[in-house]
């Protein structure tokens, strides 16, 4: 292939930087700079290690901070996999592999059973999970009918009843091979995808299919991606497309051995240019068809010329220090995010959660700040395992809480449960799911995106693309690249 001149800047050693750098060789560039402001790579995939004890000897295992899971739709991590030569476990786990299994607990610790109409039976129960049963198909049949095209990455055209992106069906990438990672792209008209525009919970009245939220806010909510009032349909059917929301289900789900960080990683070891860490991009200027990167690390300041740059960081941060156009600011001011707080925690001997649970009285705002789940990673360390326990910070309309407060009822609740907890480590605050309100999503912000890609050589990447998790910034990487960088 021939090699391309282009120098390109990339800012973030994230899922998104890594991948764009990727995707640029797949395509010839090799001429690229990641600048990373941490030390590491990996973003939000972290995956600190504990010291734990096994049959009284202690050893070292991983835990995740931030991204756990991944399904059978993650192809571009697949491929990311692939380059890295790093692979998932899952979804058939063996002995000491991190596990995925769940169980559902009410406040007062005891074990609730909503989908297993066996366990506590009463005729209730079973005519709801009949109805749930019922409605799932029901809107499985519509995604598939009346909201055709809903299963791109990306938003383009959604808001104007249009669709145009890489498929995520499970065929994979519209056929995108290992010799072809560029795929062909789905594109129509269809005016209904205009209603994915609505809040989730007016998506389902307006389609009769309310009951399937049950399903939708374990996976949803819970993992911090906000409430069905607020949160555009759109953004929760593209991240649980009906495919993947049925792998959490049945809870075929992958996970990394060492964790979701080594993904990255392994990748960033690949790359002809690995990430330069500890640089924090502090200043873009952008005269004259140039890209000036100006960037801080342990020795100061440095700046560097480039000829086009790949911002995959957050853009409503990226204004307070680039040359901003009007159109920029206007825009990225839209921008919100979710505020998901969580910790690893460890309990007294032999009193941890030996599997993880979701709480889900506590995924309402009335009840935010609360823990929503706890994840229990090790199975064969059985009551001996340090959980990662997560809440939600903010909702619209509700004040938010503080961080200070919201660690108290995550406390609180776990000791509530039955998991009293003795120390806590890398608690953090996660600048979480960026995305824009229901208004602006209707108002056509992502076209709007779409519209200054390329402007001013700057291209936009990242989770804002598509969805805040690592498919959805991964794919938004590989469509980027392959549309904007021939
Ligand atoms: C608690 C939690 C649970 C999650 N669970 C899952 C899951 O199970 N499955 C899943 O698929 N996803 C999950 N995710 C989401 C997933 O981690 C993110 O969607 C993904 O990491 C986004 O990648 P990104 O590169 O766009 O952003 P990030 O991961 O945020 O990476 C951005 C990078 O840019 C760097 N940076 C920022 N500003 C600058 C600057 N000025 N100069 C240089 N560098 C800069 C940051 O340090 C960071 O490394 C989870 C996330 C969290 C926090």
């Amino acid at each position: 292939m021939e090699e391309k001149k282009d120098r390109i800047c990339i800012i973030g050693g994230g899922p998104a930087g890594l991948s764009c750098a990727m995707y640029l060789e797949k395509k010839g560039y090799y001429n690229y700079k990641i600048y990373e402001k941490l030390n590491k790579v990996g973003g939000k995939c972290w995956s600190p290690k504990l010291k734990v004890k096994h049959n009284g000897i202690e050893e070292e295992k991983s835990f995740e901070t931030g991204a756990i899971m991944g399904a059978i739709t993650y192809h571009a991590v697949s491929e990311m996999e692939e380059f890295g030569g790093y692979f998932h476990k899952g979804p058939d786990f063996k002995e000491g592999e991190p596990n995925m299994r769940r169980q559902f607990l009410k406040l007062d610790g005891t074990i609730d059973h909503p989908f297993e109409p066996k366990v506590n039976f009463s005729f209730k129960k079973l005519f709801g999970l009949l109805k749930l049963k019922k409605q799932m198909k029901k809107l499985n049949e519509l995604m598939q009918t009346k909201y055709k095209g809903y299963d791109c990455y990306g938003h383009i055209g959604v808001a104007k009843g249009e669709y145009f992106g890489i498929s995520k069906g499970v065929d994979g990438h519209c056929g995108a091979s290992k010799e072809n990672s560029f795929p062909n792209y789905l594109k129509g008209s269809n005016p209904n995808l205009k209603d994915l525009a609505l809040p989730f919970s007016e998506f389902c009245k307006l389609n009769g299919v309310e009951e399937v939220q049950r399903i939708w806010i374990a996976p949803f909510t819970s993992f911090g991606y906000g409430f069905f009032d607020e949160i555009p349909a759109a953004l929760v059917m593209k991240y649980l497309d009906v495919t993947t929301a049925l792998e959490f289900v049945n809870m075929r789900l992958w996970t990394w051995q060492d964790g979701t960080e080594q993904i990255y990683v392994h990748v960033n070891e690949k790359l002809k240019h690995p990430a330069v860490l500890g640089a924090e991009v502090v200043k873009i200027e952008r005269p004259d068809g140039k890209v000036l990167v100006t960037i801080k690390t342990s020795e100061g300041e440095k700046t560097e010329e480039f000829d086009k740059l790949i911002v995959t960081t957050p853009l409503d941060q990226f204004v307070n220090y680039a040359d901003a156009t009007e159109d920029e600011k206007e825009l990225f001011s839209k921008i919100v995010h979710e505020r998901y707080i969580d910790y690893i925690a460890t309990f007294e001997e032999g009193a941890s959660p030996n599997i993880s649970g979701y709480l889900v009285e506590n995924m309402v705002p009335e009840r935010l700040g609360h823990a929503m789940v706890y994840y229990n990673r090790w199975q064969y360390l059985d009551r001996d395992c340090p959980a990662t326990v997560y809440a939600l910070a903010n909702h619209t309309g509700t004040p938010d809480k503080e961080y200070d407060e919201v660690m108290k009822l995550m406390d609180e609740d776990m000791a509530k449960v039955g998991y009293p907890i003795k120390d806590k480590f890398f608690a953090q605050e996660v600048y979480y799911c960026p995305h824009v309100s229901c208004k602006d999503y209707a108002d056509g912000w992502y076209d709007k995106l779409e519209a200054l890609q390329g402007t001013k050589n700057t291209f936009y990447a990242g989770e804002i693309i598509s969805f805040g998790d690592m498919e959805d910034t991964c794919a938004a990487s590989k469509d980027i690249i392959g549309r904007f960088f021939e």
